[in-house]
């Protein structure tokens, strides 16, 4: 049983004050006793001398010793004065007179002899005892002397009894007031104790209560206290510093949020490991990277969380070194690139921040990197093939062909073949560069898509008649006009049926078509759409190109299109224009042969947004 500190402090002070009451109140009985005793014992001193001269007369008045009865009678008058039993025994024990004690039954009294006070007084000359009395019964104080009657006779003693009983009451009496007192004292003293114990721990079970509520997660700690003492400092110290422990509590977890709203919110992937190269921390970034959850990676060393001997080797370094380290790795599943940036942070023991790595995702920018790269390449070897032919000729022609009017015109058509292919390269290019660097904003005017496929027709039958290529158009006439830019309308439609007349052989056929359709990608399913599609019967273009062939300069047949004059740069130049409009633009298969380009237009709220060409996806 675990008794709490009130009950501790109030059974201690109950026990200490009781133990203190029992001795004083034994103490002070037998003190009294013996005081009482003493004051008995020296009166009945005086008596038995008293009676001892009571008896002298006895002895000197005649020569012959006095008769039984004398000695009974003077025993019998001095018990009375004396107020006590008297006794006079000879030496050899025999009892000579005795006041309490009927004369004929003196006979019949027992010896003496053996009586302590009897033995007392015939060795030293005075003797007393307490005890009850075998005669009377009752608890009694003897003194007794030793008497010589006269020079030859054998001495006597005289012994007086005193009757305790008075005394044995008035003790008993004493004793019993003493003891109401004492009971009275205790009852104080519970009571006060009880008080004492209450006012001395309701403070100190108010800080426990509230203590175990602040460990109980509640935040507020508040001991209400008016007392001054001890207690009431310790109580004010922990209002203090549970005040204190708050306010640290909260810049903790504010620090914290912070802190987590940073690492949540970051790009780059966060991992802090400890001195053992276990984790202690990752970000949302990390987990999306390598697609592991927090929960999992914690505490496990990174070495068998993550299983990529180049991470490894970074991390064995830097936990050996503890110097900075950088590293790219690729991942092997998704293939993404990152750049990892290892920095010790300073902690020596477990589950202390000791490395933090910050991994970049680089994959966007390698690829871009790499496009343009491509596009460095792929521009240098555009320009080059047209001028090395041009510079070709040139020499050609200064070794001596000029001589040769057939040969130089003939040559000359070639160089001037080339300049054009090398003009209408950089024209696109230009044009490109200025659609991707933002240089064109589109207009944003309702047009009718009927004028935008005459005034491309207009330009590209001559062409088409050339070819002896049909062209079919087929728009619907209920189409409402759409929000754009004619003239880049007319570049992209221009752009395609370039492509149909290019890549058809002659006598085919060239379809232009425009309707009404749902808009793809749309949150709005209501939301409509214009298609504008250029279907021809030509060559075609294999499932697998399909998608690439809006990149730049590729080609299906690099050969065929510069032999057709073709930059590879047009349907680049399409697609920008296209999202430009939030538009969508693809290719498919025409049927029975052949392919169809498909551009198409949102309508309404979606159009209305155009966006400004910077805004463009780059191819
Ligand atoms: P190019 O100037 O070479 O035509 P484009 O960007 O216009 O460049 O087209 C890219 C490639 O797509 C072309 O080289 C060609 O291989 C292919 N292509 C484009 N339009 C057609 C078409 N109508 N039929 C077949 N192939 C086409």
């Amino acid at each position: 049983m675990t008794w709490s500190i009130r009950w501790k402090v109030a059974f201690g002070t109950l026990v200490a004050v009781a133990c203190g009451l029992l001795i004083a109140g034994v103490m002070t009985v037998q003190f009294l006793e013996q005081r009482y005793l003493t004051q008995f014992g020296n009166g009945l001193e005086v008596k038995t001398k008293l009676v001892e001269y009571g008896f002298q007369p006895l002895f000197h008045s005649s020569s012959l010793p006095p008769t039984s009865s004398a000695l009974q009678e003077t025993a019998r008058d001095l018990g009375n004065r004396a107020s006590a039993r008297v006794t006079l025994v000879a030496a050899d024990g025999t009892v000579l007179a005795d006041s309490a004690v009927r004369d004929v039954d003196l006979p019949a009294v027992e010896n003496h002899k053996s009586r302590p006070e009897i033995q007392q007084a015939l060795s030293t000359g005075q003797g007393r005892d307490i005890r009850s009395s075998h005669t009377t019964g009752e608890r009694t104080m003897y003194r007794a002397v030793l008497m010589q009657p006269s020079q030859m006779a054998s001495p006597l003693v005289v012994r007086v009894g005193l009757p305790m009983v008075v005394l044995d009451h008035e003790l008993s009496e004493f004793q019993q007031r003493l003891f109401l007192a004492l009971g009275v004292a205790f009852l104080v003293a519970l009571t006060l104790s009880i008080w004492l114990a209450h006012s001395i721990t309701k403070p100190l079970s108010d800080i426990a209560s509230a203590a175990r509520r602040f460990s109980s997660g509640n935040q507020t700690f508040h001991v209400k206290t008016t007392a001054q003492d001890e207690v009431g400092l310790l109580a004010s110290t922990l209002n203090h510093m549970a005040d204190q422990l708050h306010a640290k509590i909260d810049e903790l977890s504010e620090d914290r949020a912070q802190l987590l709203a940073v690492l949540t919110s970051m790009v780059e992937g966060v991992m802090v490991l400890d001195s053992r190269g276990h984790v202690l921390q990752i970000n949302p970034a990390l987990e999306r990277m390598f697609g592991i959850s927090r929960v999992e990676a914690r505490g496990k060393p990174c070495t068998e969380l993550f299983r990529h001997q180049q991470l490894n080797d970074l991390v064995t370094a830097i936990l050996r070194s503890r110097t900075h380290h950088q590293d790219e790795i690729v991942l092997p599943l998704s293939g993404r690139c990152l750049q990892i940036e290892a920095s010790p942070a300073g902690g020596e023991r477990d589950n202390e921040a000791s490395v933090v790595l910050v991994l970049h995702d680089m994959t966007e920018l390698r690829r871009l990197e790499k496009i343009r790269k491509d596009f460095v390449a792929n521009v240098s070897h555009e320009l080059r093939t047209p001028l090395t032919s041009i510079k070709g000729y040139v020499e050609a022609l200064l070794d001596g062909a000029k001589d040769n009017p057939a040969a130089s015109t003939k040559f000359l058509e070639i160089i001037l073949k080339q300049s054009d292919r090398l003009n209408l390269i950089i024209e696109d290019l230009l044009e490109l560069s200025k659609i991707e660097s933002g240089g064109i904003s589109l207009k944003e005017e309702p047009l009718a898509l009927r004028s935008v496929i005459d005034r491309t027709l207009s330009m590209i039958k001559p062409i088409a008649d050339k070819n002896r290529h049909r062209l079919v158009t087929t728009v619907d006439p209920s189409l409402p006009p759409v929000a754009g830019d004619e003239d880049r309308l007319v570049q992209v439609l221009t752009n395609l049926l370039d492509n149909a007349i290019k890549y058809t052989p002659a006598g085919g056929t060239i379809s232009i078509g425009a309707k009404l359709a749902p808009s793809v990608g749309s949150p709005d399913p209501s939301a409509r759409a214009i298609e504008l599609s250029v279907a021809d019967t030509g060559i075609g273009i294999p499932e697998e190109d399909r998608p690439r062939v809006f990149e730049r300069f590729y080609r299906v047949d690099k050969a065929r299109s510069r032999e057709l004059g073709g930059t590879g740069l047009g349907l680049a130049i399409v697609k920008h224009i296209v999202e430009g409009h939030r538009g969508q633009v693809w290719v498919e298969a025409n049927h029975p042969q052949g392919s169809r380009f498909v551009v198409r237009l949102p309508l309404g709220a979606a159009a209305r947004g155009l966006h400004h060409m910077n805004e463009a996806s780059r191819a």
